[in-house]
């Protein structure tokens, strides 16, 4: 009987999520011993050309990491679900947009600026600008357009199953594989981890007790059995989907919300200040600014990994910035 064709492609990616699927060591084999690898940029050396060849639909499964946020990704990913029975938003950037959607706070012109002019290791005295089309004398070279905003990937194409994780653990990318294997993935929609939150799943002391400041992790040596958030460590358990094996947790750092928002909730970061402001001793307002004050880079601490899927969004940008 012929394996079912795997595909794995990453856009706007680390590679992380690429080296995850290494990571699973020997059961790489057994992956392999399961599918025909059909198309693995990181890894095996088929070009978009093969793939625009194959059938609609003749790869069973693809696996899709990384946000969307250049011509190109779009491009491919349209293309790969063409081509793909089942794809699956691998990682917390293809489902959530993860560190890559952090741009969302800034115009992409800001950003630009920022990243080949601004930064001081840059040499760049020319000021020089990547360019969608350049002309070199043997003909004109094209790069991929940046799009304004970094885009989830079910905001580009439909998606079968949600893989979370910045990258996903591998007890997670087996689970896949065996439910794939075996048939019994659940329905369209899923996300391929827990029901609950991880606080949920967490086995810390938890005490009720309200804080009356938050430290940053590196100020403070956290009690390894108590809930690190009522220690004054911001914890995103509460907003975070469980499943990961509380791999932060158990290491004594707090979670970061790589897994996404749990089941029912729709923006991570809301609930994450919402749990936030729960906790916090006093609601008058001066200590609300110092709860404020605390909290450094509060966009990028309740929204490290959910901005393209947030409410939001993105920063509003005004036409002066
Ligand atoms: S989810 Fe994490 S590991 Fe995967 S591509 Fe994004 S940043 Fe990298
Ligand atoms: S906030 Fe963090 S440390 Fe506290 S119970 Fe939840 S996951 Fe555990
Ligand atoms: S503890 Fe949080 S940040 Fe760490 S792996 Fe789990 S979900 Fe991700």
């Amino acid at each position: 009987m012929a394996k079912p064709k795997l595909a794995l492609y990453w856009a706007a990616s680390c590679g992380g999520c690429d080296v995850a699927v290494l990571d699973t060591n020997e059961k790489i084999l057994d992956i392999a011993n399961l599918c025909d690898i059909v198309f693995w940029p990181i890894a095996i050396d088929f070009k978009y050309h093969h793939v625009r060849a194959m059938e609609a639909k003749s790869i069973d499964l693809c696996l899709f990491n990384g946000a969307i946020r250049s011509t190109e990704q779009e491009e491919i990913a349209k293309l790969l679900r063409e081509k793909s029975k089942v794809m699956v938003a691998f990682g917390a950037c293809a489902c959530f947009g993860g560190i890559p959607a952090l741009a969302n706070f800034a115009s992409r012109e800001a950003m630009m600026q920022r990243v080949y002019k601004e930064i001081p290791s840059n040499s760049n005295d020319d000021g020089t600008l990547p360019q969608v089309k350049t002309q070199v004398p043997e003909g004109e070279l094209e790069l991929p357009e940046l799009f304004e905003d970094v885009m989830t990937l079910e905001q580009v194409v439909p998606v079968e199953y949600f893989v979370p994780g910045c990258p996903p653990p591998v007890d997670l990318i087996m689970k896949l594989v065996d439910l794939y294997s075996t048939g019994k993935l659940p329905p369209a929609g899923a996300v391929i981890a827990s029901d609950k939150t991880l606080c949920d799943e967490c086995k810390r002391i938890k005490e009720e007790k309200k804080v009356t400041r938050f430290y940053r992790p590196h100020e403070i040596i956290p009690d390894p059995e108590k809930c690190l958030l009522e220690q004054g460590i911001i914890c995103c358990g509460p907003a975070t989907r469980g499943g990961c094996g509380l791999r932060c947790i158990e290491a004594n750092m707090p979670c970061r919300g790589c897994f996404g928002p749990p089941e029912g909730v729709a923006d991570q970061g809301a609930k994450m200040l919402s749990a936030i402001a729960s906790i916090y001793q006093g609601d008058d307002i001066e200590t609300i600014k110092k709860m404020v004050e605390e909290v450094v880079d509060p966009a990028g601490t309740f929204y490290r990994f959910g901005m393209a899927d947030s409410t939001l969004k993105r920063k509003r940008i005004r036409k002066s910035e």
